[in-house]
């Protein structure tokens, strides 16, 4: 697990709710969370998901349960990960229960959603009784009927139906409770939750809901989610992406090394241009690809040229500086060999492993 670094921004208080084994809030580091992207019934391309997912540094997993037999596969899968298991319940309090005797470490519902009275005392019984917490997911796509007519998805909008969805819990006197509120569109998304922080002392989990293809979504999350860590809000992040579930973790990964909330591997690279001796960015590509080999916190920087070359590889842990067709292997800012183009990369990764010991 990466280390969480001295923080420039300075953490907003929470409740600490537990999930499993992992604390949400509390002052405790910003968690990772992703969700499987095949269908949870078919267990064994779930569990391969999951652990690719670990392995990329997701702490936390969440899975859709949209038919029984999805809801009938979790305790499978839960006994064969080690994160903890999140399932994701719309209406079906049912399903909930089930979750529930499955062993899953929370639910994702939305207690207005569940219908009468009597099955949401079932549900928030069950949960209390077993201390599983419960996040209440609101969606700037799915809001109740009367608070979208009235206002649309505004960000107070967003913020009443939570509201409405925790009064529900605490009525049940259940305070096990995490509150997301996704908005595809960005300046929305960091409106309701700045306005959330003030109004809750529950965990908030960040998220730009629907945020689009790796590009884009990237983008998106990396400023809807990294301006509120800025502001201190926010205990566990999932960055929604149209891509690899594998993707979301790496990104949200840069959003809180970038932030300095996580101390990771970091690969520093030029943009490369007319001076570079070596193909700088296919290098890069290859160093990023292979980062998740290592523990951090660590540094390393790759350069085209001798411009800057030197002078980032100073500042890094380790560096490949290009040269004609060849390149520098840098360690701690000193030069420790030169090697030629189709070696470095190899070569760069074995000083590393010489002079610090492999995951
Ligand atoms: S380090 Fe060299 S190759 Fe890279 S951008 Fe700077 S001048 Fe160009």
């Amino acid at each position: 697990m990466l280390m969480e670094s001295k923080t420039l921004y300075p953490r907003k208080k929470t409740r600490s709710v537990k999930v499993g084994p992992c604390v949400l809030g509390g002052g405790q580091p910003v968690r990772i969370q992703s969700m499987t992207k095949v269908h949870t019934r078919d267990v064994a391309a779930v569990i391969d998901q999951v652990a690719r997912l670990e392995a990329a540094g997701c702490e936390i997993v969440r899975v859709a349960c949209a038919t029984e037999e999805d809801v009938k596969a979790l305790g499978r899968i839960r006994a064969g990960i080690r994160i903890p298991l999140v399932a994701d319940i719309h209406f079906n309090y049912r399903f909930a229960l089930e979750a529930i005797d499955q062993g899953v470490d929370k639910l994702r519902i939305n207690p207005g959603n569940i219908g009468d009275e009597a099955r949401v005392a079932e549900v928030v019984e069950k949960a209390k009784s077993r201390r599983i917490p419960i996040r209440i997911g609101v969606n700037s796509g799915s809001l109740e009927k009367d608070l979208m007519q009235k206002f649309g998805p505004t960000p107070g909008a967003l913020v009443e139906s939570a509201r409405r969805h925790v009064a529900i819990l605490e009525k049940h006197d259940f305070r096990d409770i995490v509150i997301s509120l996704k908005a595809t569109d960005v300046p929305t998304m960091i409106a309701a939750y700045r306005l959330a922080s003030q109004r809750f002392e529950y965990p908030l989990h960040l998220g730009v809901t629907e945020a689009g293809t790796l590009i884009r979504g990237s983008v998106y999350n990396a400023i809807g989610v990294g301006t509120l860590l800025q502001d201190g809000i926010g205990d566990t992040i999932r960055v929604s992406l149209t891509a690899d579930p594998v993707e979301e973790v790496k990104v949200a990964k840069m959003i809180l090394e970038s932030l300095r909330l996580r101390e990771g591997v970091r690969v520093i690279s030029c943009p490369t241009c007319g001076r570079s001796g070596i193909d700088a960015a296919k290098l890069a590509r290859e160093v990023e690809d292979r980062v998740a080999e290592l523990e951090g916190p660590l540094t390393i920087a790759v350069m085209g040229c001798v411009v800057n070359g030197p002078g980032e590889a100073q500042g890094a842990d380790f560096a490949i500086t290009g040269g004609k067709g060849q390149g520098m292997i840098y360690a701690a800012g000193e030069q420790v060999r030169v090697v030629s183009e189709e070696e470095l990369v190899d070569a760069l990764f074995r000083e590393i492993r010489k002079r610090r010991s492999p995951r």
